[in-house]
C-alpha cells in the first residue's frame, strides 16, 4: 500500500508545499515540534533512509540544505536541527526542525497552528528555497 506521503506526492492528499523537484518534496510537518518544522522526502517510495540509493540519499541531503537555509531566513531560531526517526511513516524523510533549545527537537511537543498559519508560512519558505 502506498505511503502517506507518496499520497502526498500523487496530490491524492494535501500538503503545505515549501519546495518541489523532479525527485523531492518538502512539505510542513502537520505536528510540528516548533514551528518551522519540515519534512523532505524522496518521490521514490523507500522505508530506511540508509536503503536510499546513493544517489538518492545524497541529493536528499542537498536538497534538505536548501530547505533548511530558507528556513533559517525566515523563522527566527538559534539553528535548524535535523532528524531522521521513521517510526511512524515507513517513507524516508528528514526532519528540519528550527531551534532555540533542545526540546524544540522533542518529538512530544507539538503546537497545534491554524491550517492559514501553515499556508503562510509555506508559501513564505516557497520564495526563499
Ligand atoms: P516519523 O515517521 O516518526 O519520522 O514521523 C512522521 C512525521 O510525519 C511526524 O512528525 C508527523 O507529524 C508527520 N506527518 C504525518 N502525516 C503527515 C501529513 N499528512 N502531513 C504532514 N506531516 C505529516
Amino acid at each position: 500500500m502506498a505511503s502517506i506521503f507518496t499520497k502526498i506526492i500523487k496530490g491524492e492528499i494535501p500538503c503545505h508545499k515549501v519546495a518541489e523537484n523532479d525527485e523531492f518534496l518538502a512539505f510542513l510537518d502537520i505536528n510540528p515540534n516548533a514551528w518551522g518544522h519540515t519534512l523532505c522526502i524522496p518521490k521514490k517510495e523507500v522505508d530506511k533512509i540508509f536503503d536510499l540509493d546513493e544517489g538518492t540519499y545524497n541529493g536528499l541531503m542537498q536538497f534538505s540544505r536548501k530547505v533548511a537555509l530558507a528556513i533559517e531566513k525566515v523563522v527566527p531560531c538559534n539553528r535548524v536541527g535535523i532528524a531522521v526517526v521513521g517510526l511512524e511513516v515507513p517513507h524516508a524523510h528528514v526532519h528540519l526542525i528550527p531551534i532555540n533549545s533542545m526540546s524544540d527537537m522533542d518529538f512530544k511537543n507539538n503546537t497545534a497552528r491554524l491550517q492559514e498559519e501553515f499556508a503562510a508560512l509555506a508559501s513564505e519558505l516557497s520564495k526563499k528555497v
